[in-house]
């Protein structure tokens, strides 16, 4: 088949990487952190997928061709239903051990069943509950994964939601989930910031120790360095300084707040 998919826009970023991304604002124009970047790792064996997407389009297909013989590891790097929802197509998947409830029953998208946009229509054929992959595996902080001269390693990053991880790769990249990105930001309520700045503060020390880290994010810009994080850092831990200009965002039952220098903007739960 031709990997040239109307829908995933595929791009070889390195000899062993590429990128799908979907944009996520075909589904609800309140989401728009486009694209959202899967990423295919290609080993001397074995390849790793991370992410499986909005579930709207066929993705394994155009896997398949691009892993050739190699065996096939599928993580999702959290739960959030722009990740998961083309697990089905694939046999087996990982997810952080916090996490493994929410992903093995089937998925449920009611929410978007006002989406002014046409594509829903093909969740709504599925009456809103997109089937789980037949089964689902338990990742936890320190576990590592051997591709054949790619190797990694699994970094729990609660914060954003309780069983995010981010990878580290001997080959020098950090794939930052939606940990770290420039755009929406969707954070825990305010008494939670605690512990989304501390897997901020790891992930600093990480890149601090090792230097010329790139950091590759799920949803737009890509790669980025240290800065995207300390940029993040510093703008939650300003929060509670423009507190007052918050807003409420019903859609997201949230409060929404701008940062000041336009890198992003945080929904914070209410
Ligand atoms: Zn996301």
């Amino acid at each position: 088949m031709n990997i040239d998919s109307p829908h995933f826009e595929i791009s070889k970023h390195k000899d062993y990487l590429y990128v799908i991304k979907e944009n996520i604002s075909l589904v609800h124009p309140v989401y728009n952190n486009d694209p959202l970047n899967m990423y295919l790792l290609l080993g001397a064996h074995t390849a790793l997928l991370l992410d499986t997407g909005c579930g709207l389009f066929p993705i394994k297909p155009i896997v398949d061709e691009l892993i050739g013989k190699r065996k096939l590891l599928v993580f999702n790097t959290h739960y959030h239903w722009d990740h998961p929802l083309g697990n089905v197509e694939f046999g087996e998947v990982y997810i952080h051990e916090n996490e493994v409830d929410k992903v093995s029953k089937p998925y449920d998208v009611s929410f978007f069943k006002d989406s002014p946009n046409d594509i829903v229509k093909i969740y709504a054929e599925q009456n809103f509950l997109i089937p789980p992959a037949s089964k689902i595996k338990t990742l936890k902080d320190g576990d590592t994964f051997d591709l054949g001269e790619i190797e990694g390693k699994v970094i729990h990053c609660p914060g954003h939601s309780p069983g995010s991880i981010c990878l580290l790769t001997s080959t020098g990249e950090l794939f930052t989930s939606d940990v770290a990105y420039y755009g929406d930001q969707f954070l825990p309520e305010k008494d939670k910031f605690s512990e989304v700045l501390k897997t901020l503060s790891r992930l600093i020390d990480l890149c601090e120790k090792q230097k010329n880290l790139e950091l590759y994010p799920s949803h737009r810009k890509y790669p980025c360095d240290i800065t995207l994080l300390t940029d993040l850092f510093n703008g939650i831990e300003n929060i509670e300084n423009i507190w007052e200009t918050k807003k409420a965002f019903d859609f997201f039952e949230a409060w929404e707040i701008e940062d000041p220098s336009g890198k992003f903007r945080y929904f914070i739960s209410r």
